[in-house]
Parts: structure tokens; C-alpha cells; sequence
């Protein structure tokens, strides 16, 4: 270990000098550190393991981060020794829906930072006020267009005056797409979202309208599942060559496998037209959020543990009725009939996609799926991952710096220097099982260390408030 006290006092000896006396103080380049955290630590560019890890934290960010003997901190600074454990940059949910009963329930079991894939304004600036809440970004209403599942009760187009207040808007023409994106820009949203049912010409003028203020776009074009087949117009191919930055759910394959002349519900598919859609992704520059435990849970529902999550046993009775509703609904045989063709192109298509180095994004897509638990459901996603055919390191990148890549945040999902101090602190080892991603033994944010039982008091505390306003909202009915 290389203290900096220790290493002048070595120098001194060294050169015997009497000036040493008047170099007590650190060079203005390595200010005094806030907190030193030793242990096992995780390097997600790398994806190695440094077996005698630190990361030295000066205010919110990394000062210094690798081997114990490549960094120097001041004797002072307390210094947090983890042991064995595994120091990670704090996880990435890529696709959650948060809500501000759970929106606490991140940070505690190490997901630091999401990507909202779809909300309102006005709940994500409740959400962006919690105390708690992860770092967020967030792409507000859903663009679609005029034939919308998500205004079943007719189209829902653009209200200046309600635009707080809309899930879902409905774009008409490309125009409408010039207004609506101006207006969520200045709206302050991180993110376009594009959804299944946009005709082409208003798709590319919303990318085009994203790319003018700078927006990334996500796209959700459907699946097997959902209306992937029977009411998107934009297939996967299209959206890559538009600009999108990252394919939600791999939506859109199905389509493109079909259009290809192919039948994404046979039960053999095609390796020369996978490859076509693979080689046009790739070329692109897309990434891929495949949201695999989400899928996963529809095709065999509670296959993926939830018991060892962190919070699990203060959160899970509380989401039981809406998990056996959703369960529910996969009982019904053309329903696992649509989720096994998803599941076989899922399959088919993400090894392909890792040989090609097309970025695979890790995602919840909580809470949409049965026995995800809503904050902690990343680590499902994990494991979904690794079942799905990654390694163990590439599931943990896709998570980190994969992740912040394709955030673009160059200072969240990697500890270095310069980096957002958030870290995770795990006691199990990852690597050789992913579930241990589990063990939080410890979380920091910005430079800082999480009080994990009162950040769990805090989430009893917004679910007790959430039964509450339910029973009077039922007891006024
Ligand atoms: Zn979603």
C-alpha cells in the first residue's frame, strides 16, 4: 500500500534532504482524498479482476482507481477496507419504469443510475425530486402513431397546455413529429422513444427531429408478443439505418426476419437471414437492450430466483396480486405460442450480435414483467443475460461501461480516474456466479456511502404511503 506520507518518508531517506521537511504538503495535482475503498475491484473495461483493487475518491468523483500500488492517498483519509470483497462501478438499468413508491429501491441494491423508458413529465420531475432516486435519465411521453395501444380510448395528440400530464403522444405527420420533439427538447428529456406503431416517413422525421437537438432514440418496435407482427411498420433494419440509438426488446427483428421472407414462428430458423438482419445492426452502430429476463418471465413465469434480491423480503407482497395478474395472462396458449417464437429469435440472434460487436445493453423493463422485483430486477436481467449465452463479465459491462457508452457518459460505469464515484461493494464473486451480484455489502453514490438500512426504511416508508392512498381510493369507490 502506497500512503503518501510513506511515500516522502522513503524519498527523505533516501535522498537526505534536509528541504523534505517543507514537502509535508500533497502537490496541487493529487488533492486529499475523501475516502480510500479497498478490496477486489472490478475493471468493466477490461473486464478483469484486480486482486488487491482500490479507488481512491476525492469529492463526487474518482481520483484514482487500479492496483493499491499504482495509486497514492493521503494517510489521513479514511479508508474503507472491503476485504475480499468486489468494488464494481454502480449498475445500469437501461429500461425501467420507475414509480416514486419504489423509485428508492435502486440505489440500495446497487443500480445507481436508469434509463426511463417511458413516463410523464410531471412524474419524472416527482421522481428527479425524491430523495433517493438514482441518477435518471429519462425520454418522457412515448411517440406513436394514430392506431395506438396505449390510447386505446382514441388518439391522444399533442397538448402544449397537458404535455406534463401525457404517457403517450400521437404523431399524425412528420411535422407533428417537428413540434412534439421540439417541445419534449425543451422539455428537458435525455431521450426520444419511439413506439411500435409510427408509419416510416414519421419515424425518420422524429429521428431526424432527435438528431437536431442532440437526443438519442430509443425504439420499441415490437415483438412476436406484442404487436411486433401485426401492427408495426418499422422493422428492425429500418429503425438502425434511421439512426436510433438502441433496439428496446430487440424489437423489430421478428418483422425484419419476415420481411427477409422468413417466418420468425417456425421452429428453425433461418442462420442467412439472421445474418442479414445481425450484418445491418452492426453496420449501424445500433445497440441492443434485449430486456432478456423480461421475456424470459413471460415464457416460464418465476423461472428467475427473486428471493435472495436485496429488499426482496420487505418489497414482494406488495407486487404478489400484480405478478399472478400478469402471470396470469401467459397462461393462455397463443400467448406462449407468440413468447416461444420471441424466446427463439432472442436465442438466435444475441450470440450473433456479441460475434458482430453490436452493444448489448442491460435492461429491466421493470416493472412490466411477472416476479420482477421492481428497483432490484437488474440483477434478474443479469442472470437472464448469462443464461442467455453471455459471460459473466459481459453481462457485468452490460451494466457498466457498455451501458454508460451507450448513455453516452463517459464517467459513469467504470472506476477511474476522473470517473462518478459510484460503486458497489459485493461480497460474493460475480464472475464465477452472477447471482452474486446480489451481496450488496455496500453502496456509494457521487463520492459518498449509502446508509442502506435507512435507503430500505425509506422504500417501507413510500409503500406504506402507496397501500394507504390505494385503500382510500378504494374506500372512496
Ligand atoms: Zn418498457
Amino acid at each position: 500500500m502506497f500512503r503518501r506520507s510513506r511515500v516522502l518518508a522513503l524519498s527523505c531517506a533516501a535522498l537526505l534532504l534536509s528541504a523534505c521537511g517543507s514537502e509535508s504538503a500533497p502537490p496541487a495535482s493529487d488533492p486529499p482524498a475523501d475516502a480510500v475503498l479497498l478490496g477486489r475491484l472490478f475493471d468493466a473495461r477490461a473486464g478483469t479482476v484486480i486482486g488487491r483493487g482500490v479507488v481512491v475518491i476525492a469529492g463526487e468523483r474518482v481520483h484514482c482507481a487500479g492496483e493499491r500500488t499504482s495509486c497514492t492517498w493521503d494517510a489521513a483519509a479514511p479508508e474503507h477496507d472491503y476485504g475480499d470483497a468486489l468494488l464494481l462501478p454502480g449498475l445500469i438499468d437501461l429500461h425501467v419504469h420507475a414509480r416514486p413508491h419504489f423509485i428508492g429501491a435502486f440505489v440500495p441494491a446497487g443500480v445507481t443510475t436508469v434509463r426511463d423508458a417511458g413516463n410523464t413529465l410531471d412524474m419524472l420531475a416527482e421522481l428527479r425530486a425524491t430523495a433517493g432516486a438514482p441518477r435518471l435519465f429519462a425520454t418522457g411521453p412515448l411517440l406513436d402513431g394514430p392506431v395506438s395501444v396505449l390510447t386505446p380510448e382514441g388518439p391522444a395528440p399533442f397538448d402544449a397546455d397537458a404535455l406534463g400530464t401525457q404517457p403517450a403522444i400521437t404523431l399524425s405527420s412528420p411535422a407533428d413529429a417537428d413540434i412534439v420533439v421540439d417541445a419534449l427538447a425543451a422539455g428537458a428529456v435525455d431521450w426520444i422513444k419511439l413506439y411500435e406503431q409510427l408509419p416510416p416517413d414519421i419515424f425518420d422525421a422524429a429521428t431526424q427531429a432527435a438528431a437536431r437537438h442532440g437526443l438519442p432514440v430509443m425504439s420499441d418496435l415490437g415483438t412476436v408478443l406484442t404487436r411486433g407482427l401485426s401492427g408495426a411498420h418499422v422493422d428492425a433494419r429500418q429503425a438502425a439505418a434511421s439512426g436510433v440509438r438502441t433496439l428496446e426488446h430487440l424489437g423489430g427483428a421478428a418483422l425484419a426476419y419476415s420481411r427477409l421472407g422468413g417466418d420468425p414462428n417456425a421452429a428453425t430458423l433461418d442462420p442467412a437471414l439472421l445474418d442479414v438482419i445481425v450484418a445491418d445492426l452492426a453496420k449501424s452502430g445500433v445497440a441492443v437492450v434485449p430486456t432478456t429476463a423480461n421475456s424470459a418471465q413471460f415464457a416460464s413465469p418465476d423461472s428467475l430466483a427473486r428471493d435472495d434480491l436485496p429488499g426482496a423480503d420487505r418489497m414482494a407482497a406488495d407486487f404478489a396480486g400484480y405478478w399472478s395478474y400478469l402471470s396470469g395472462v401467459v397462461d393462455d396458449p397463443r400467448v406462449q405460442a407468440r413468447v416461444r417464437s420471441d424466446q427463439r429469435l432472442m436465442q438466435a440472434l444475441l450470440p450473433r450480435l456479441l460475434a458482430a460487436d453490436v452493444r448489448i445493453g442491460a435492461g429491466s423493463d421493470l416493472p412490466a414483467a411477472p416476479f420482477m422485483l421492481p428497483g432490484p430486477a437488474l440483477h434478474q436481467e443479469l442472470d437472464a443475460l448469462v443464461r442467455a449465452g453471455l459471460t459473466p463479465v459481459q453481462a457485468l459491462q452490460a451494466a457498466t461501461h457498455v451501458a454508460a457508452d451507450i448513455l453516452d457518459q463517459a464517467a459513469l460505469g467504470r472506476l477511474e480516474a476522473g470517473a462518478r464515484a459510484d460503486v458497489l461493494v459485493v461480497s460474493g464473486d460475480p464472475l464465477s456466479d452472477i447471482r452474486a451480484t446480489r451481496t450488496v455489502q455496500a453502496v456509494w453514490t457521487s463520492g459518498a456511502p449509502v446508509d442502506l438500512a435507512q435507503a430500505w426504511n425509506a422504500v417501507d416508508a413510500a409503500l406504506q404511503t402507496a397501500r394507504e392512498a390505494q385503500a382510500a381510493e378504494a374506500a372512496e369507490s
